[in-house]
């Protein structure tokens, strides 16, 4: 096959499967209204759990940073590119989080990459739950160490495979909160599992920063676990983007020499690390409470009214409420009908879902009102009959 037919054969098969994936450019696509083409719609779309991205203090705090530090950061951190911004925010995140180490990467599949990357060798082996972020069962797949997935949030079965022996060292990796599910990992049973087989435990919380626990301070604050590796990502309900790895003092000097994906590329803006500043004042701040609870309420009010859908909710308690429809093509029809009538939602297909389970992501965030839920529920209901 030469490299012309492996590429048109490549997308014949997306779009036999109705699962050709395109990007629409909008003309706002975070807060509680999204805008498409002159048209306005609701958004359950985004990521934004907290309505962050729109903060006043946040957007000025970006608009100040450029102003002292210009706009890029010129080089990776171990050249120019750490301010005392980044210092700052690393030195904040850490002590939020109670760990003795926070170093911020560019994004979180940057550092899922990175992390795995550099510590995994040949008879390593992962275990990884198997309803993980591509950012890692990708960089598992990549690694030289062994991957092995267990059963979603099943720690008996993360316990048996973790007897199994191994030459090397184990990895566990799980998310808290699951991005395509919205349910929260047992991370209880999943550290003592961890620990029994002396092990380490990665938790990817991208969905449960700033939203679980006290002060946002995540799922594993919440469930009272502690990683030896955490990851927070900031491009949800920071409301920016970026992320960062909790660790020791040890680990981080490690990753400092060994992750590749700080060392050989330019940092983030410093302005950007002055406005994650301002975020993360807000998301530990009482105001940060108050948003928190205006989620917690839109997610009770979606679940209780989206009771006698035909559409199967999964056990979420987070911002993300997918309803699983099945088919492909269901699927982008039931979200065509949503937009149609002034809501806008994702349909996620596979592969980033098993086959089978095509869904509507929708997501809640504390920037809706109630009357937005209201009309969600009046729509999904609408469109059964
Ligand atoms: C979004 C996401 C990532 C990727 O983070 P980015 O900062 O967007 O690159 C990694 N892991 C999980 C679980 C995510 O949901």
């Amino acid at each position: 096959m030469s490299w012309q037919q492996r590429i048109d054969s490549a997308l014949a098969q997306r779009r036999e499967a109705d699962a050709f994936r395109r990007r629409v450019p909008l003309a706002q696509g975070v807060g509680r209204w999204l805008e498409y083409e002159g048209q306005r719609y609701r958004n359950f779309s985004s990521n934004d759990y907290l309505g962050m991205s729109q903060h006043p203090n946040v957007i000025r705090a970006w608009q100040q940073g450029a102003e002292q530090y210009g706009t890029g950061s010129g080089g990776s951190g171990h050249v120019t590119g750490f301010s005392h911004a980044h210092r700052d925010l690393e030195k904040e995140l850490a002590q939020w989080l109670g760990y003795p180490r926070a170093l911020l990467f560019i994004s979180g599949f940057a550092a899922n990459q990175a992390v795995i990357a550099a510590l995994m060798s040949e008879k390593d082996r992962i275990v990884a739950d198997r309803l993980s972020h591509a950012s890692l069962l990708e960089a598992a797949a990549l690694s030289p160490a062994a991957l092995r997935r267990y059963q979603h949030n099943d720690s008996q079965h993360l316990a048996r495979l973790l007897s199994s022996a191994v030459e090397g060292q184990q990895m566990v990796v799980t998310e808290g909160v699951f991005s395509m599910d919205g349910d929260s990992a047992p991370l209880t049973n999943v550290a003592e599992a961890t620990t029994q087989a002396g092990a380490w435990l990665m938790v990817d919380d991208a969905h449960g920063i700033g939203v679980k626990g006290e002060q946002g301070r995540g799922s594993c604050w919440q469930q009272g676990v502690r990683p030896e590796l955490l990851v927070v990502t900031f491009g949800k309900a920071f409301g920016l983007s970026g992320a960062a790895v909790l660790c020791s003092d040890s680990l981080a000097d490690y990753l400092l020499q060994f992750a590749r994906h700080l060392i050989y590329s330019t940092s983030m803006p410093p302005a950007q690390a002055v406005a994650l500043r301002a975020s993360l004042e807000v998301i530990r701040s009482g105001e940060g409470d108050e948003r928190r609870e205006v989620l917690a309420q839109h997610i009770a009010h979606f679940r209780a009214g989206a009771q006698g859908l035909d559409y199967q909710l999964t056990p979420s308690e987070s911002a993300i409420q997918p309803l699983i429809v099945g088919e492909n093509a269901r699927t982008l029809e039931l979200a065509k009908t949503l937009r149609e009538k002034g809501c806008w939602v994702t349909a996620i297909r596979p592969p980033t879902v098993p086959t089978g389970t095509a869904r509507l992501r929708l997501t809640l965030t504390a920037a809706h009102t109630r009357e937005d839920i209201d009309t969600l529920l009046e729509v999904l209901h609408g469109v059964r009959e």
